[in-house]
Parts: structure tokens; C-alpha cells; sequence
């Protein structure tokens, strides 16, 4: 059986004596082989298989093997795949041309086994690298529009998320959700500050459950403040799913002893009913935030909607 973890070695060779070489010691170092006998088959082998190192040859009866080179440069931009070129064009000018054209090494045939081995482990080694910090660099992507205490996207996530929903997704109701936790000092004061961590991670926690449709969206703003996005058409619905969030965090029923409005922790919400059309987003923001202070004025644990 093939090991799926096996690195694909591509040979782009018209000879078949020394494609079966290639493929012989390739094999032996453990990757598994395919084979182009010209650069067109080879470049469509590079578009729809993970192909991790090109040996190939540059002389050609049909194309320039140069421009195959180019070719698979041009077209794989998102991952760097190694070639190494193994031709019988032995002068300094195909060289030159080939190193050029995007190849990695160049070897004059012929070749030994032991190195062709040694070059083909260098660049296995430098794939591997790059996968590494492949890998890396998504994970610290998704760890950098994370806010680290919730788990909920950040301010900055959230507003480069917001412009890029689509204009046409834009004619639909949107409502812009801005979100405080009411007397937060008062309970910071009275319990601690990991006990107010705690109280935060739990808010973020009802808002992740009430707002996790496919074009929801929902953030830590900052401190103990979180802004949020739902589209709706129907705005009966829109006004009950804001009003049960409001009452999804009062009955988390965490005593907030010290609170002049309520025992328990609750929450006050500013709402923009927005027609997304327009994308301005700071007054958008700016109307969920003016709804949000007046909610807090009225008496907190409530939501309004301008
Ligand atoms: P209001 O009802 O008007 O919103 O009053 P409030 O006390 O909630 O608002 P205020 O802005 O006076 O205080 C917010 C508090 O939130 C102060 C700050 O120490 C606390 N806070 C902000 N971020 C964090 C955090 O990450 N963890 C904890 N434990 N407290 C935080
Ligand atoms: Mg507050
Ligand atoms: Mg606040």
C-alpha cells in the first residue's frame, strides 16, 4: 500500500532508459515517482497533484525544456517546488539560462547515483523546511486574529471580516451589536480580576453559541465590551435573538453583588439596524456605540436599536 505521508518526485525526461534510472533511485529514497514525457504534461501534473521535487531534463525535440522551467515557476507561485535539472547540455550558457529560467541545480550527465541522491536530499531538506514554516505561519495567522482570554476574533479580525463580505450579501438587514457588560468594575472589585476573566470568557461564551451562523460574526472589542454582526430580513426575529442574548447572559446567574441594577451580571446592547450597502463602517459602529451609551443611561441590562 502507498504511505500518503510519501513525497512525489516528478521526472520530466523523453529518454526512457535514464527516466527508469531516476525513477530507480528516487524510489529508493523513498518517494514515490511520476513521470511527463514534455513540459505541457508536466504542467498539467504540477496543477492537480502535490508535486514536491522536478528532476528533468532541459534538451527537448518539441519545446524548450527552458521555458517549461518558466513555466512551472510562474504557475506554482504559492509553494516553491525544487528543480533540478540532469541534461547531457554540458556549456555554461544552458547553464546560465536554465538557473534563469527558475532550476535549482544543474547537473551534466553523466550522473552518479550517489549524487543525484545527495541533491535530491538537499532539497527534500529544504521542502521540509518549508512546510515547517508553512504550517507555522497559518497557525500564528489564526492565533493573530484570535483574542487570547475567549477565543473570539479581535477587533482587527472583525472589522477586515466586515469588509469583505460581498456587496451583493449587503442588501440584506444587518444589525451591528455593541455589547458591555453592565457594573464590570463593581464585579472586578468585589471578586478579583482571573474571577472577572472567568465572567468575560462566559458572556463571550453565550455570544459564540447565539451567533454561530455561517454569516454571523462576533468579537472581543476590547476590555468587557464584544461587538457583533447577524443578518436578518424578518426584524421580529432580529429583535427576539438580541433580546435572548440579553437574557442568555442574566441567566448565566453570576451574582454581582455590588450591582445597583441587577444581582447578577447582565448586559446592555447597542443595535444599528444597518443596510450594509453602506459600508461605512465607522458610523455604523459609531450609531451601535450611541445606542449602547443610551442603553447603559436607561438603566442598563436592556438593548435598543437605532
Ligand atoms: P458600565 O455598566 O457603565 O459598563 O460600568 P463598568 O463598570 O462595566 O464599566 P467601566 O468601563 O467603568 O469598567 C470596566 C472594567 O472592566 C474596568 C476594567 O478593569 C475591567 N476589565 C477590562 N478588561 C478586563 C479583563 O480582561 N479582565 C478583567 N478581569 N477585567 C477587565
Ligand atoms: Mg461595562
Ligand atoms: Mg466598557
Amino acid at each position: 500500500m502507498e504511505n500518503i505521508d510519501k513525497k512525489t518526485l516528478l521526472i520530466i525526461q523523453p529518454r526512457s532508459t535514464l527516466r527508469y534510472a531516476i525513477e530507480q533511485y528516487s524510489s529508493k529514497l523513498g518517494f514515490s515517482t511520476r513521470f511527463a514525457k514534455d513540459g505541457s504534461t508536466a504542467a498539467s501534473l504540477v496543477r492537480a497533484e502535490k508535486i514536491d521535487i522536478i528532476v528533468m531534463d532541459v534538451e527537448s525535440k518539441n519545446e524548450s525544456g527552458f521555458e517549461t522551467i518558466s513555466n512551472i515557476r510562474q504557475n506554482s507561485t504559492e509553494r516553491w517546488i525544487p528543480i533540478i535539472v540532469c541534461t547531457g547540455l554540458a556549456n555554461e550558457e544552458d547553464l546560465e539560462r536554465a538557473i534563469n529560467a527558475g532550476a535549482d541545480d544543474y547537473l551534466v550527465l553523466p550522473v552518479s547515483e550517489t549524487i543525484l541522491a545527495a541533491k535530491i536530499k538537499v532539497m527534500e531538506r529544504i521542502v521540509d523546511m518549508q512546510e515547517e514554516l508553512a504550517k507555522k505561519t497559518r497557525k500564528l495567522a489564526i492565533l493573530a486574529e484570535r483574542d487570547s482570554l475567549t477565543g473570539l476574533y479581535n477587533r482587527r479580525a472583525f472589522l477586515e471580516k466586515l469588509t469583505l463580505i460581498p456587496a451583493s450579501e449587503g442588501k440584506t438587514n444587518a444589525y451591528l451589536l455593541m455589547i458591555d457588560i453592565d457594573h464590570f468594575k463593581l464585579f472586578n472589585d468585589e471578586y478579583g480580576h482571573p474571577a472577572g476573566d472567568e465572567c468575560i470568557k462566559k458572556v463571550a461564551n453565550v455570544l459564540s453559541e447565539a451567533l454561530r451562523g455561517p454569516t454571523d460574526l462576533v468579537a472581543r472589542y476590547g476590555g468587557e465590551e464584544f461587538i457583533a454582526l447577524f443578518r436578518s430580513c424578518d426584524p421580529t426575529f432580529a429583535e427576539e435573538k438580541i433580546e435572548s442574548i440579553r437574557l442568555a447572559v442574566m441567566n448565566l446567574n453570576i451574582e454581582n453583588k455590588k450591582s445597583t441594577t441587577s444581582k447578577f451580571i447582565t448586559i446592555s446592547i447597542g443595535c444599528h439596524k444597518w443596510i450594509m450597502t453602506n459600508r461605512d463602517i465607522n458610523s455604523a459602529i459609531q450609531i451601535s456605540d450611541s445606542s449602547l451609551y443610551e442603553a447603559k443611561k436607561s438603566g442598563r441590562n436592556k438593548y435598543l436599536i437605532n
